[in-house]
């Protein structure tokens, strides 16, 4: 009998570098391969299982959906689409939502509206949209073309028109680049696949009012960073400012493929009937599921104790900068968090793997840790006590 990766080698298409392991077997932080050996989690599916693995509430929210309603189509209206919408929008700056399926479609949902709320005004020559260097938006055409890193766009060309880029955290290039042809800015408070970069605040404000100063839409793509990832409900809490429109996905569905655009009722007009759709976006089925997801997570006091372990996190990191001079910086919100390490960081990762540590390489010098928010800090401690040791 074939084994799981040969398969998987000889039929998928070989788009991913993976680590050679299947896993079987998820609860809380934990997972567990074919052999039976136990993993601590501190990936969570790409910061995707912020409840962790097979959640009891979520489990039971998607077994009791998927006994009564799976799929109805956007040609229908259904419950649990419709109080998930009502509870984003209750928690949030925002007064509608559109539902997808994953954070590239609902980040061009973003796109899309930014570009119809100005045309459909008539301003037909106001389309560009401005994103950071370094920023990860996905991998549609749209998407990519708006991601600012050029591995993401190889081979892709001609890309999407109307994109320029800045660097991230530097106002005065931003403001360099924004005239009259701008309809959005676009950004992640915090960056994820960039290297775990948060926003600094006065940048952050400085953006918002520039965006009111020339009445350009300001996009917030809080794929990675929204859904008590960083602390607070969405990331953009932290530093006083909100945006017009944004994304989520990741963690909005604990693992069921769900993504969201959200938008203040202002920027929601450029959409009318029939300018956008998706056959599956919301189905009852991942919105029941994402409906429990955020009810659990929007408890304050659950988010005290995501921002309390992150403190206790980053301290125990900050002792390892201390004692190894091959971590050069700790960074990050939350749980959202990164080393920067000399180089290798794939090495790094494959041994933390050994050690039965689940854990992320990005950018060749950043070692990423997005764990389930239910981590423990004794869960923390063994991580880094595993660190320690390998550094
Ligand atoms: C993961 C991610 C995306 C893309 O989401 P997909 O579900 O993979 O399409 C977009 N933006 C950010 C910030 C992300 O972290």
């Amino acid at each position: 009998m074939d084994s799981i990766v040969k398969k998987t080698d000889d039929f998928i298409f070989q788009t991913y570098m993976r680590q050679g392991k299947a896993f079987v077997k998820g609860e809380g932080v934990f997972l567990w391969d074919e052999d039976g050996k136990q993993y601590t989690d501190f990936l969570a599916g790409i910061a995707v299982c912020g409840l962790g693995h097979c959640h009891p509430k979520i489990t039971q929210a998607i077994c009791r959906q998927a006994a009564t309603l799976v799929h109805v189509s956007n040609l229908f209206y259904s419950k649990p689409q419709a109080d998930l919408a009502k509870a984003l929008c209750e928690k949030s700056f925002a007064d509608r939502v559109f539902f997808s399926n994953s954070g590239a479609e609902a980040n061009e949902a973003a796109i899309k509206l930014a570009r119809r709320y100005f045309q459909k005004k008539g301003e037909k020559n106001r389309f560009k949209i401005i994103t950071m260097k370094q920023s990860f938006h996905g991998r549609t055409m749209a998407t990519l073309t708006a991601t600012g890193q050029d591995k993401i766009k190889d081979g892709f060309y001609p890309l999407l028109e109307g994109f320029s880029y800045v660097t991230f955290n530097d106002f005065d290039a931003l403001k360099d680049e924004l005239d009259k042809t701008v309809c959005a800015v676009m950004l992640e408070p915090v960056q994820g696949e960039g290297g775990v970069i948060p926003a600094d605040e006065t940048y952050l404000k400085a953006v918002r009012k520039l965006c009111d100063e020339t009445g350009t839409l300001l996009i917030f793509d809080e794929i990675q960073s929204g859904m008590g990832r960083c602390g607070t409900l969405f990331a953009h809490e932290q530093y006083g400012v909100t945006p017009d429109i944004m994304t989520l996905a990741k963690a909005l569905g604990n693992g069921l493929p769900i993504g969201a655009m959200l938008a203040t009722k202002e920027a929601a007009t450029g959409f009318d009937f029939g300018s956008h759709g998706s056959t599956f976006g919301g189905t009852p089925l991942a919105t029941a599921a994402a409906l429990e997801v955020l009810n659990i997570i929007s408890e304050p006091a659950f988010l005290d104790q995501v921002r309390k372990k992150g403190e206790h996190f980053v301290q125990k990191l900050e002792g390892l900068k201390q004692k190894h001079p091959s971590v050069v910086g700790v960074r990050g919100k939350g749980l959202l968090l990164g080393i920067e390490i000399e180089k290798n960081a794939a090495a790094y990762v494959a041994k933390m793997l050994e050690k039965g540590f689940i854990i992320n390489g990005i950018q060749d010098k950043v070692l990423r840790f997005v764990p389930p928010l239910i981590v423990e800090e004794k869960e923390i401690d063994c991580l880094i006590n595993a660190l320690d040791t390998l550094l």
